[in-house]
């Protein structure tokens, strides 16, 4: 870690402790929100503090932090529970490769600004782990293409003024392909089904979305028809990295947290610090913590000097697969040893048990990790993906 590294993660650090961390118990008592005059805040402060959008490129107004200096950023704002660390942006990296000048001046800049913010549209009922079988379709008419479908767990929908919608073309040289699309969520034909409640307590809701023959300019197909699917390879394997760093960073609150309880807890005369059940459980914890947290450096070190693109890949499903369900573990030791505290939800543990359990599904379930990571160990062998 350089100079610089450690002053973004004692920066990140700062703001989760004095700024976020104060609010969690008010945000999960009231669906997640906060007072308009806090969010807004907290908003301002992230964008002060050099966090608005992480991982674009400075010449678009970005943060243009390295891949590694991500990971410690995303790494302290996991310390943080009911998504308040959302404040820290990442606004679409693949996206201003690939944007046209139109695209670039519409809608990426404006979000890198934060005058405007995306979500993602590709799951469905009957496509989740299985993109491929989407159906949602997009069909050329003119100069326009019309989008039809119903997409599920659209996360922020709620906030976000576009969508980024994934379909396959219904007709054309490319019948079949998928292709990526960006709607403003104004557009005519954009609907909410309607927005089901989840385990976490968050401001981001999952809606269900529908689109009813959505009909947008050419302009709006991202890349070229049939690149969709490279996208969101490319997006997925940023956002596991991702979520491999704040899980690592949920971890390290909850065994801070659960350490600090257990000092202090008195049974049968004693500190329960002296029960070895205790201490192996924290013992445990903080030992596959390294672990995750050595894997989520090493990705992000690896991604920052250009490994070939496939063993990113797999060394983000690796990470994520391993992180999130360390986390899992830790959170559930966390509420073992809070006891009866550990079932509030004015308790951290008790709301990370909760929240960390989507970072085993979202982005690619678990058991879709495995098959990414079998799949490129029978092509490669283990040692290059190892390295
Ligand atoms: C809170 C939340 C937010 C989300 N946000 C978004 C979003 O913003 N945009 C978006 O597009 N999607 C979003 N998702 C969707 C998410 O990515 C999917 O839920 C996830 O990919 C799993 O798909 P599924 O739910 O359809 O499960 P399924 O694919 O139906 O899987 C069901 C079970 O089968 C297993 N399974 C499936 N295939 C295999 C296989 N080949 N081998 C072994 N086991 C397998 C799975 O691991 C799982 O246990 C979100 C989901 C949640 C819960």
């Amino acid at each position: 870690m350089s100079e610089r590294d450690a002053e973004i993660q004692r920066r990140a650090r700062a703001f989760v402790e004095d700024e976020l961390i104060q609010w969690e118990v008010q945000a999960e008592l009231a669906d997640g929100v906060l007072p308009p005059e806090v969010a807004e805040r907290h908003d301002r402060r992230a964008r002060e503090l050099g966090f608005g959008a992480i991982n674009m490129p400075k010449d678009l107004g970005g943060d243009g932090l390295t891949m590694f200096q991500q990971v410690l950023v995303q790494e302290q704002i996991g310390r943080v529970t009911n998504g308040l660390g959302w404040v820290v942006h990442t606004p679409a990296a693949w996206l201003p490769e690939v944007a046209t000048p139109h695209q670039l001046e519409t809608w990426v800049k404006p979000t890198i600004r934060g005058e405007r913010m995306e979500c993602y549209a590709i799951t469905e009922e009957g496509a989740g782990s299985d993109v491929d079988a989407i159906e949602a379709t997009a069909r050329r008419d003119g100069d326009r293409y019309v989008l039809k479908g119903e997409k599920w767990h659209v996360t922020s929908a709620n906030l976000a003024d576009h969508v980024f919608f994934q379909a396959k073309l219904a007709d054309g040289a490319n019948a079949g392909a998928h292709a990526l699309f960006v709607v403003d969520m104004d557009t005519p034909g954009v609907r909410v089904v309607r927005t089901p409640e989840y385990s976490h307590t968050l401001a981001h809701h999952h809606p269900i979305l529908a689109f009813d023959d959505v009909r947008v300019p050419a302009a709006n197909l991202l890349g070229a028809e049939g690149d969709g699917m490279r996208y969101v390879h490319e997006w997925f394997r940023y956002e596991r990295l991702m979520i491999a760093a704040r899980c690592c960073g949920a971890a390290e609150r909850l065994i801070d947290e659960a350490t600090a309880f257990a000092r202090d807890r008195q049974a049968f005369g004693r500190s329960i610090s002296e029960f070895q059940a205790v201490q192996f459980m924290l013992a445990d914890s903080l030992t596959e913590l390294w672990a995750a947290r050595l894997m989520t450096y090493r990705t992000a070190h690896g991604m920052d000097e250009g490994v070939d693109v496939k063993v990113q890949h797999a060394q983000c499903s690796l990470a994520k697969l391993y992180g999130s369900e360390m986390a899992n573990r830790v959170a559930d030791r966390a509420v073992q040893i809070f006891g009866g505290r550990g079932y509030m939800r004015e308790n951290v543990a008790e709301r990370f048990y909760r929240e960390l359990r989507v970072d085993r599904i979202w982005e690619g379930t678990s058991e879709v990790q495995r098959v990414i990571i079998a799949d490129q160990l029978f092509k490669r062998g283990a040692q290059a993906l190892l390295d």
